[in-house]
C-alpha cells in the first residue's frame, strides 16, 4: 500500500471533503510510487481560506520578534534533517542530491534572515511641516497570503514566499506543484513542529486549474505570490484584478551567457556546463542561450561538446551522477519537440538530441544533454523557454552585438558574461536587461539575502529574496501625531 498524505487545514491533517488522490512518482524510476496526496477541492481550499482568516487576527498580534522566533526554529529543524529532505527530494524531483541539499540550504538562509528580520521591519519617521508634530510610518500585515509554487525548487521557493510572509504577520494558504507534493508537506510539518499556531499555515494539494484557479478568486484572500510558467502567471495576473489582489510574479526565463575573446575559457566552460545542465536545465535561471565571439566560437563549442559528452546521467542519489532525469514524460517530450523544432529551422545538433534509454535509465524520462550551433536569434530554440538541457549556442561580431542579442528577448531574468576587459564588464552590468547579471559566473547561483527577480515578461516587478521581499508583504501605515493642542491645516496654515 502507498503511503497516504493529507492537507492541512486549521491546524489538522485531513484528507480532501471529496476524497480524490492523486499520485506522487520518481522520474528516474517511474515503478517507484512515493504516495498519495489529496486532489482537492473547491470546499478544501474555502475551509483552507476561513481557518486562514479567522487565524489572522491573533498572529497579526503576536510581536514580529516572536513570529521570527518560530522561524529560527523551523531553521534549525531544516538543518537537522537537510539530508533527509534532501534524499526525498531528489527522489520526488530529480535533480541530483548535491542540488537538492543546496536547496534545503537556501531554505535555511530564508528561515535565519526571517528570524532576524522579524527584528528589523524598520519603518520610517520623518520630520513634519508643521511644529509640534511627528510623522511615523511603520509597516502592517496584509491578511491571508495565496502561495502558489513550481516543482524545480520545491524547499527554496516555497520558503521565500512563506517565511517572510510569516513574519510580516500574515496568514497563508499554500498550494505546491503536484509534481512535489512530498517535499511541501516536510516543510508543513517542520513548520507545525516549531510552534506556528493552527491556521497560521494551511496546506492545499491539487491541481493548478482547481486549487491554484480558486486561490486566484476567493475574495478573502489578499495577496498572491505565484512563480512558475508566464501563462500560467498572466491567467493569475488576470484572474486576481476581479478583487484587487496584490500580486507578485516570478515567471520564466530565456537566460544567456556570452564569452568574450579574453575570458578565461576553462571558467566559462565550467559555467555554462553548470548553468545548461545543472538541474537538467530545469531553472527559471538556467543557461540556454551561450553566445561566443567568433574568434573562439569554434575551439569553445569543440571543448564544449567534449565536456558535456562526459556527464553521467542517473538517478540523483546515486554517486557519481552530473545530470538527472526531466521532472516527467510531458517535459521530456517537449524537450524533444523543441529538438525537432530547432532541426526544421535549420539549427545544426552536435551533441544528443535523444531520449537516453541504456540500462537503468529506460526506467525514468532521461534526455541527452543536447547542444545546437548556428543558432539565429529569430529561431524558436533562441527565443522560447524550453525547461530541459537543451543549450542554443549562437555568434557574434563585437561586445555590442552580442549584448544586444541578450536583449533580443520577451524574457529578462539571469544573464553571464565571461570577460577579464573591465570596460567590457562594466558597459553589461549597465546595459544587458536582466535582473541578474553574474560577471564571470554562471548565470544560475542567486543568494538568499540578495533581490530576486526579473524584468520584462520575467515578472511584474517585484522582487523575492532579501529586504525586498518584505516590502511585498507588508503595506506602509503612515500616522501623524500632533501634539500642539490645536488644529493645523498642512499645506496651509504653513505657506
Ligand atoms: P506552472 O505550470 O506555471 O505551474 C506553477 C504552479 O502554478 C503550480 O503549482 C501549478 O499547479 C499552478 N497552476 C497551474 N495552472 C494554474 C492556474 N490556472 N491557476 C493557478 N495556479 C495554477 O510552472 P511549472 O511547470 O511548475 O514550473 C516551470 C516554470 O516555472 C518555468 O516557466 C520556469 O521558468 C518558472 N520558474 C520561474 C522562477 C522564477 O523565479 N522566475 C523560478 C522557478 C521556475 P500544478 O502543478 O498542479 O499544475
Ligand atoms: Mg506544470
Amino acid at each position: 500500500m502507498p503511503e497516504v498524505f493529507q492537507n492541512y487545514i486549521d491546524g489538522k491533517w485531513v484528507d480532501s471533503r471529496g476524497g480524490a488522490t492523486f499520485e506522487n512518482r520518481n522520474p528516474a524510476d517511474w515503478d517507484d510510487l512515493i504516495g498519495v496526496f489529496p486532489k482537492s477541492t473547491v470546499e478544501d481550499v474555502d475551509e483552507a481560506v476561513a481557518a486562514a482568516k479567522a487565524a489572522f487576527d491573533a498572529w497579526r498580534l503576536t510581536p514580529a520578534p516572536k513570529r521570527g522566533d518560530i522561524l529560527r526554529r523551523v531553521g534549525d529543524l531544516m538543518v537537522e534533517r537537510k539530508d533527509e529532505i534532501a534524499t526525498e527530494m531528489t527522489r520526488e524531483m530529480g535533480k541530483i542530491k548535491a542540488e537538492t541539499l543546496g536547496d534545503v540550504q537556501e531554505g535555511i538562509d530564508t528561515a535565519y534572515y526571517a528570524a532576524t528580520e522579524g527584528r528589523r521591519m524598520f519603518g520610517h519617521t520623518a520630520p513634519s511641516e508643521l511644529p509640534n508634530k511627528m510623522n511615523i510610518s511603520f509597516r502592517i500585515p496584509i491578511g491571508v497570503a495565496g502561495i502558489i509554487t513550481p516543482w524545480n525548487f520545491p524547499m527554496a521557493i516555497p520558503t521565500w514566499k512563506i517565511f517572510p510572509a510569516l513574519v510580516c504577520g500574515n496568514t497563508v494558504v499554500f498550494k505546491p506543484a503536484s509534481y512535489t507534493p512530498r517535499t511541501a508537506t516536510t516543510l508543513v510539518r517542520i513548520l507545525e513542529e516549531a510552534g506556528v499556531p493552527a491556521g497560521v499555515v494551511n496546506l492545499v494539494h491539487g491541481g493548478g486549474s482547481v486549487v491554484g484557479n480558486r486561490i486566484v478568486e476567493h475574495p478573502d484572500i489578499r495577496l498572491i505570490s505565484f512563480t512558475g510558467s508566464s501563462e500560467v502567471g498572466k491567467r493569475i495576473s488576470a484572474g486576481a484584478s476581479e478583487t484587487l489582489k496584490r500580486v507578485s510574479l516570478e515567471l520564466g526565463g530565456k537566460n544567456a551567457q556570452i564569452v568574450m575573446p579574453d575570458a578565461n575559457m576553462e571558467l566559462a566552460l565550467d559555467g555554462v556546463l553548470w548553468g545548461a545542465f545543472g538541474t537538467t536545465g530545469q531553472r527559471c535561471t538556467a543557461t540556454s542561450r551561450l553566445i561566443l565571439h567568433k574568434d573562439i566560437h569554434d575551439s569553445f563549442v569543440e571543448s564544449l561538446v567534449e565536456r558535456a559528452s562526459k556527464l553521467r546521467l542517473g538517478y540523483g542519489n546515486d554517486q557519481g551522477v552530473d545530470v538527472g532525469p526531466c521532472v516527467s514524460e510531458a517535459q521530456r517530450n517537449t524537450v524533444h519537440e523543441y529538438v525537432e523544432i530547432g532541426k526544421n529551422e535549420g539549427a545544426s545538433l552536435v551533441l544528443g538530441g535523444e531520449f537516453a534509454t541504456d540500462g537503468d535509465l529506460a526506467k525514468g524520462w532521461f534526455y541527452k544533454p543536447t547542444i545546437f550551433v548556428d543558432v539565429s536569434r529569430d529561431m524558436r530554440i533562441a527565443r522560447e523557454e524550453i525547461f530541459g538541457p537543451v543549450l542554443s549556442v549562437l555568434k557574434v561580431d563585437s561586445l555590442d552585438e552580442a549584448i544586444d542579442v541578450l536583449n533580443d528577448s520577451v524574457y529578462g531574468l539571469s544573464s553571464s558574461i565571461y570577460t577579464q576587459d573591465v570596460n567590457g564588464a562594466f558597459r553589461a552590468m549597465r546595459d544587458i536587461e536582466a535582473g541578474i547579471t553574474y560577471i564571470n559566473g554562471p548565470t544560475i547561483g542567486a543568494e538568499a539575502h540578495m533581490p530576486f527577480g526579473g524584468v520584462k515578461e520575467t515578472g511584474n516587478g517585484h522582487r523575492e529574496g532579501g529586504w525586498t521581499v518584505y516590502e511585498f508583504f507588508s503595506e506602509w501605515k503612515v500616522v501623524y501625531v500632533d501634539f500642539s493642542g490645536k488644529l493645523q491645516r498642512a499645506q496651509i496654515d504653513n505657506y
